[in-house]
């Protein structure tokens, strides 16, 4: 984040990780400390021993990420309450943004104008932008669904927009995150089977012409107001993966293998969203069709969505093992320890939510033995950090007692405090999950996060 970048000037990308530096060497190094940007790439290093959860890395042209890993949520281009820098320092190597909020405000040409999004939130790190359908689905007045998109009313003042396959890629393009997502219809969790099917249908038909929009875009990049030459070769250089380095070579996938006719362009990734509600045959027909269509990576959307933890467990179990093993799969929006302790075990990669956050805002605090709610009496007169475990800022400097107060008095450093100790919370597990994952030892897993068991919190804002 203390890397100066010139305006308009290409982004170099500066290493990271050690594991970047040890296999630099034949991947376009551009210098000491710097790779091709153009990187994309996911290597599983290590798998649970007669399971289904793996360890890898997850190359992108703004760094690596470990998986599994936890995508702390950026909606509107800001991880609410918390700096840049204080994100990275919890251990989060990627963060998402929200292509609905930031395509309404301030607009997807204007973040372009601007250098993009990395430059304009001031995080050079990995990004990845969600499709906008989910808010769509879920924030707006709807008018219409179509085949074709959706129009709906903005949640802000009532416009009259539309958000179709097209639209939702371009915005992508133009923010210019390292991993986009096709455009999906998310049903609601109680919608019937039929209302499903066709969400089902509709999802895989805007896959298909997500994934053409974005080479369209690629071929002939947008002209744009006030955008500089720089900009306009930087808008010129992104370029859809069309397919992992070394398929060929794997043999892990029985899927037909997307072309390679492009491999030195290599800028944004978009994967492909899984939905089919609780419906495991649904499922499975969606998850093969976009298959045959072919992402760099595969998303579960349409969980979270009110259905119970036996239900969601039961989705993955049947599904995730199904999608192509060399690939990353991201459960989008699920976030309870619990949840993605049952979604590891079954082959998931990524996972994003805005529970540490939203609940850090609400004085909930997360810890391995379950959430505090910090408004409590209880904790009026205690001197201990949040968690003795924890050494985040907040933990290393203060109270229990004294984080009560701020918030008791409505103190703003009180929301950021928590907030960032609820961000270390989620890194914490996600480290100890990938530490464990070669062992396959669950309960030892357990014992430490007791919160991650089956009788561990399932709601959001749940009471201590
Ligand atoms: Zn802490």
């Amino acid at each position: 984040m203390s890397r100066k970048i010139a305006r308009g000037h290409i982004d170099p990308c500066v290493i990271r990780t050690p594991l970047l530096l040890s296999r630099g060497g034949g991947l376009g190094m551009a210098g000491p400390g710097r790779y091709d940007r153009r990187m994309f790439k996911f290597e599983i290093s290590k798998s649970e021993p007669g399971g289904r959860a793996r360890c890898g890395v997850l190359t992108t042209p703004h760094g690596a990420i470990r998986t599994p890993a936890f995508m702390p949520v950026g909606t509107r281009a800001t991880v609410k309450g918390v700096w840049p820098a204080q994100v990275r320092e919890s251990g989060a190597d990627i963060l998402l943004a929200n292509t609905y909020h930031l395509g309404l405000r301030p607009g997807p040409e204007l973040i372009a104008e601007l250098g993009g999004l990395h430059r304009f939130m001031g995080w050079d790190g990995p990004i990845l932008t969600d499709s906008g359908g989910f808010q769509v689905f879920s924030l707006s007045a709807l008018n219409q669904i179509t085949d074709e998109g959706v129009t709906f009313r903005s949640h802000i003042d009532g416009q009259l927009l539309r958000l179709d396959p097209e639209q939702a890629t371009r915005i992508q393009y133009l923010l210019g995150a390292d991993i986009i997502m096709a455009f999906d219809q998310c049903p609601p969790g109680d919608a019937d089977r039929d209302v499903v099917a066709r969400a089902v249908e509709r999802t895989v038909r805007w896959a298909g012409e997500c994934k053409q929009a974005l080479e369209r875009l690629s071929a002939s990049p947008p002209a744009l107001n006030g955008c500089d030459a720089a900009m306009k070769e930087r808008l010129a250089d992104l370029a859809t993966v069309r397919g992992m380095p070394d398929e060929a070579q794997s043999g892990c996938s029985p899927h037909p293998a997307p072309a390679q006719d492009k491999p030195e362009r290599k800028m944004q990734a978009m994967f492909g969203i899984v939905q089919g509600g609780i419906f495991p045959d649904l499922r499975r027909a969606c998850a093969q069709q976009l298959m045959e269509i072919g992402f760099p990576g595969y998303a579960i959307g349409g969980l979270s969505v009110g259905e119970t933890h036996e239900q969601m467990v039961a989705v993955l179990d049947d599904l995730v093992w199904r999608l192509p093993a060399d690939r990353p799969r991201y459960l989008m929006g699920v976030g309870m320890p619990r949840d993605i302790l049952a979604a590891v075990r079954a082959g998931v990669d990524l996972f994003d939510c805005v529970l540490p956050t939203r609940n850090g805002r609400r004085a909930y605090a997360f810890t391995a033995r379950g959430p505090l709610r910090l408004r409590n009496e209880k904790y009026r007169r205690q001197d201990q950090p949040l968690e003795t475990e924890c050494s985040c800022p907040a933990c290393r400097q203060f109270s229990r007692a004294y984080i009560r107060h701020l918030f008791m008095v409505g103190e703003m450093l009180g929301p950021m405090l928590v907030s960032v100790h609820n961000l270390w919370f989620f890194q914490r597990f996600m480290s100890r999950l990938r530490d464990l994952i070669p062992t396959g030892d669950w309960g030892r897993m357990l014992e430490e996060f007791p919160v991650a068991g089956p009788a561990g919190p399932t709601q959001l804002t749940q009471e201590d």
